[in-house]
């Protein structure tokens, strides 16, 4: 195996593989991606993977705008195939409150997200098969989408490649040399490997990585119930995302058969990231198909085709951690993002390497460092990840 490296990134996910990416392009040096598994083996994989800049914190709308840019132009960007699907993100609610509505239209509009808002009598021209209240309105973001999680991250794995990124998948990384407060090397159940700079993108392990150096992250791993839908003949033609603020829970197609269905936010859930239970139980299915029943007309005559669960590796604020981290030199992290991190997941990269390598980016990325230095607002429970 390779016995130096200039960077090492742990894990193979979006994050990680978008980062030795731009890492590259950066001219950066030699770059290794360690995996224990496999490209987009972790919750990546099973990711909702929507594109869509509703948020009231201005540092993820501009890394979301800046990702549908790139989703819009990947051919050109990265080469490949995402699955790019933009046919919009439609939001019913009936408050424009900041805290529920999970985005800030104000500040939006500023930043130059495109939406419009949809009056009551309009609905049903962005969801014909659903019913809706009287005092119900919508917000579309026309530009917004979904890509498939697994071509996405398999396309930017092949552009790393191509710019000379090794990435070596199963091999576990067991352990980080530390001398005089510098990383020296990471041992992994394939070899050493010596190296100034490692960042930590393990996802849900991330916290295990970080106790490799001493560093405790306050990444707690949660289950999350996603339920799939033989798709109705009635919504064959695919509009945009269904996002149901007022019954907390989304729908989007999966594939030409198949619609996908999640609630809204987080439940508490505590697991192990290796021994968790990926089926969905009865009670998570039949709670989740109420939801989808009570406004979607169409699904209420649909069979089900079971679901999953994944995980979420969630912060005590539900941000992730970004950056260097703890008393160890050359020591980085990008991880803990709370549900949220597919998304600006090919770009946040970008501005990372920048971080790196000259200690500053376009997108300043210092909101997330941790322990946490600025004014990051806690996302509430039932605001953040309105899917
Ligand atoms: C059900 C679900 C729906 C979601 N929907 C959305 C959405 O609509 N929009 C959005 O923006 N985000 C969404 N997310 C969140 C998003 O998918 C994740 O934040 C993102 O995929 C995390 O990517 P990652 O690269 O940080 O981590 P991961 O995908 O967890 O990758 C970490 C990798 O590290 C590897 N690894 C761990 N430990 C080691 C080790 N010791 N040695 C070597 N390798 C190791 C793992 O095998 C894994 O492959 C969703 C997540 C889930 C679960």
């Amino acid at each position: 195996m390779t016995s130096t490296a200039d960077v090492i990134i742990i894990g193979a996910g979006v994050q990680g593989i978008g980062l030795a990416f731009h890492l590259a392009k950066a001219g950066a040096g030699s770059i290794v991606v360690l995996e224990k598994k496999h490209v987009a083996a972790g919750p990546t994989a099973k990711s909702g993977a929507m594109i869509r800049p509703l948020f009231s914190q201005e540092i993820y709308i501009r890394l979301v705008l800046e990702a549908t840019r790139a989703f819009e132009h990947w051919d050109h960007v990265y080469g490949g195939d995402p699955g790019f699907v933009q046919k919009g993100f439609f939001r019913i609610t009936d408050t424009l409150d900041v805290d529920r509505l999970g985005g800030d239209l104000q500040l939006m509009q500023r930043l130059g997200v495109p939406f419009q808002r949809v009056p009551h009598n309009d609905l049903s021209l962005y969801s014909p098969s659903s019913e809706f209240r009287g005092d119900e309105t919508g917000l579309l973001l026309t530009k917004s989408g979904y890509a498939d999680p697994i071509k996405t991250t398999n396309s930017l794995a092949a552009a790393a490649i191509r710019c000379g990124v090794v990435i070596k998948e199963g091999v576990r990384v067991t352990g980080i040399e530390v001398c005089g407060g510098q990383v020296q090397a990471v041992t992994t159940d394939a070899g050493r490997i010596a190296t100034k700079l490692i960042v930590n993108c393990a996802g849900a392990w991330s916290d295990r990585v970080a106790a490799m150096v001493g560093v405790t992250l306050p990444i707690a791993i949660h289950r999350i119930p996603t339920t799939l839908y033989h798709r109705p003949l009635s919504l064959r033609d695919e509009g945009p995302i269904l996002s149901d603020g007022v019954n907390q829970v989304y729908v989007r197609a999966s594939g030409d058969s198949f619609l996908r269905a999640a609630a809204f936010g987080w439940s508490h859930d505590p697991v192990d990231p290796d021994l968790y239970d990926e089926t969905i139980s009865r009670k998570q299915h039949d709670s989740l198909r109420t939801l989808v029943d009570r406004r979607c007309t169409a699904m209420r005559k649909t069979p089900s085709a079971g679901g999953f669960a994944a995980i979420y590796d969630m912060t005590p604020d539900a941000h992730p951690i970004v950056g260097p981290i703890g008393d160890v030199a050359g020591f980085w992290c990008n991880c803990g993002w709370s549900g949220n991190g597919f998304a600006s997941g090919p770009i946040v990269g970008r501005h990372l390497a920048a971080q790196i390598l000259h200690g500053e980016s376009e997108i300043d990325l210092s909101p997330f460092a941790w322990p946490r230095v600025g004014d990051l607002t806690p996302r509430p429970d039932l605001a953040w990840v309105s899917r």
